[in-house]
């Protein structure tokens, strides 16, 4: 039997740059691969890799948003890692044609160090179709152009990689990391780095960990937080469990689509900067009984979108803004969809490859010509809502939104029948909760100390405990991946 050094668990950012790194380090790598083919979560992504020009600018952004949850050392690892992110990448874009272009772009929040940030992205990479190499997947094809960058690094090194290979458990001796047991036998190995995605789709976990329920995945079905359990079984500490990347959108009607739908992802915006004013978001949401509850354009919506929806009524004993309700008028449906659709999933790429947002929208949204009609398609209550509406017009016609600050550029009227609705529900996009982890990517037991020859990277990992940072999933998947794979090969 092969005598591996190294065996990585999942095949999407963080695990390929793993391996790669203790390839590069002289190690023996083998990853293993739950799914038929490679990519996870990573491969639907945005693609934007959170670069910083100043690792000590970096840090202090990292440290106010992060509000005391995760260790200081370990942000400073990452912070120093954006720091060199974009010349580690460029050694992988190279050998393989790509070419990684870089640009200034401050952070989410008006913080400490926040302008200190770019991203990185792959605009270019001749000869490589997303659509034709990844045809189960509808995501950004920067996603899948960085994706396939380090899917190419692994292939050119001749990293073994086995597919459709769930690892199910650790192997444990005298409590150390000795190898993983997958399709019942034990494969060996000396260190084993856990890189398997975190809890989306596992609504077991997030019942335990989280207030809102359901939480629709937005794109995946295989990240069922197999890694938590494994990392538990060997006694580790987790950390943040509470915390997911997320928004809100739409259920889709067909039983067999399994997954969320995210609304349409409008430019973020810097409260320190506001939101330019030619950026209109046709819709409002209002709760069960009609109301509106939230600015539904936060700074960062895709991040903290879901976040208003967690309200719970202790005297009706429910969550009343769970459904939603989105409403817009005929107009505001014309100006742009609605649906933002994304998956990594060859069940329901067979049947939606070719479904354009605008299909998606008339799938789940419904028209009525008059407001109580709405309200009597979703059992909300005439009144409540006509009260509603009108007084969201008499806002927009104000140019402020002083119930719940809506950037007064982005205010549009609801005024033009037929109007259309749909319920709108939570929804994950990644989960930042996992296992805790020293700076070099240790594992760490309840009390704090590693655990011997286990390394995590990637979201089961996630440093992010509070606030997130766009295109930080991505940094720490590639940062924390090099630095487990080159840790797990002893360099
Ligand atoms: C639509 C969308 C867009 C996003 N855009 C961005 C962005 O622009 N920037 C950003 O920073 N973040 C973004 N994110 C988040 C980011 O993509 C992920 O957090 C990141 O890619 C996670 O990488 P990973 O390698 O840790 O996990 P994954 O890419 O999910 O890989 C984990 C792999 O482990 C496999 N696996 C699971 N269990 C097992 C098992 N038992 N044995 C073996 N394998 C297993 C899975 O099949 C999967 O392939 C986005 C997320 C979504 C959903």
């Amino acid at each position: 039997m092969t005598q591996y050094d190294v065996i990585v668990v999942g095949y999407g950012f963080a695990g390929g740059v793993a391996a790669i790194a203790a390839h590069d380090a002289g190690a023996r790598v083998l990853i293993v691969e739950k799914g038929k083919v490679p990519g996870g979560i990573s491969v639907c992504s945005a693609g934007g890799l959170r670069i910083a020009a100043d690792a000590d600018e970096a840090l202090a952004y990292l440290i106010a948003t992060n509000a005391g949850t995760t260790p200081e050392p370990v942000l400073a690892e990452l912070a120093k890692g954006m720091a060199w992110l974009a010349e580690f990448a460029r050694t992988l874009c190279e050998p393989v044609g790509a070419k990684l272009d870089v640009r200034p772009s401050p952070a989410n929040y008006p913080l400490p160090g926040y302008r200190t940030f770019g991203f990185a992205y792959v605009e270019d990479f001749p000869g490589f179709d997303p659509a034709r190499s990844y045809p189960d997947v509808r995501g950004s094809p920067a996603g899948a152009r960085i994706f396939e960058v380090v899917r190419r690094n692994v292939e050119r090194r001749g990293i073994e990689v086995r597919l459709g290979t769930p690892a199910e458990r650790l192997v444990l001796a005298d409590g150390a990391a000795a190898g993983i047991v997958a399709g019942g036998m034990p494969i060996p190995a000396r260190r084993v780095i856990l890189a398997c995605g975190g809890f989306e789709a596992d609504p077991a976990l997030q019942l335990q960990h989280w207030v809102l329920k359901p939480v629709l995945s937005a794109a995946v079905a295989f990240n069922t937080g197999d890694g938590i359990r494994m990392g538990q079984a060997a006694g580790a500490k987790l950390w943040h469990m509470w915390h997911f990347h997320g928004s809100y959108g739409f259920r889709h009607p067909d039983p067999a689509y399994p997954f969320g739908v995210r609304v349409k992802r409008l430019p973020d915006w810097n409260p320190a900067d506001g939101l330019r004013e030619d950026i209109a978001m046709t819709w409002i949401l209002v709760d069960r009984d009609g109301r509106r509850f939230m600015n539904e354009y936060d700074p960062y919506m895709q991040d903290t979108g879901h976040r208003a929806l967690e309200h719970f009524d202790p005297i009706r004993q429910c969550f009343p803004r769970v459904p939603s309700l989105m409403l817009v008028d005929a107009k505001g449906r014309e100006r742009y969809p609605l649906s933002a659709p994304t998956w990594n999933d060859a069940g329901v790429a067979a049947t939606y490859r070719d479904s354009t947002p605008r299909e998606f929208d008339a799938r789940i949204l419904t028209q009525a010509d008059t407001l109580p009609e709405v309200a009597a398609k979703f059992d909300i209550d005439p009144a409540a809502l006509e009260r509603t509406v009108a007084a969201w017009n008499e806002a927009c016609a104000a140019g402020r939104d002083d119930a719940f600050g809506r950037p007064p550029g982005s205010m549009v009227p609801i005024t033009t029948p037929p109007f259309s609705a749909a319920a709108v529900w939570p929804i994950v996009s990644n989960t930042q909760g996992g296992l805790a982890h020293d700076p070099q990517q240790r594992v760490l037991d309840a009390f704090g100390s590693p655990v011997p020859n286990l390394y995590v990277a990637g979201e089961l990992g996630s440093v992010f405990g509070h606030l997130y940072m766009s295109g930080g999933n991505i940094a720490e998947s590639f940062v924390g991946g090099r630095i487990a794979g080159r840790m797990a090969a002893g360099a």
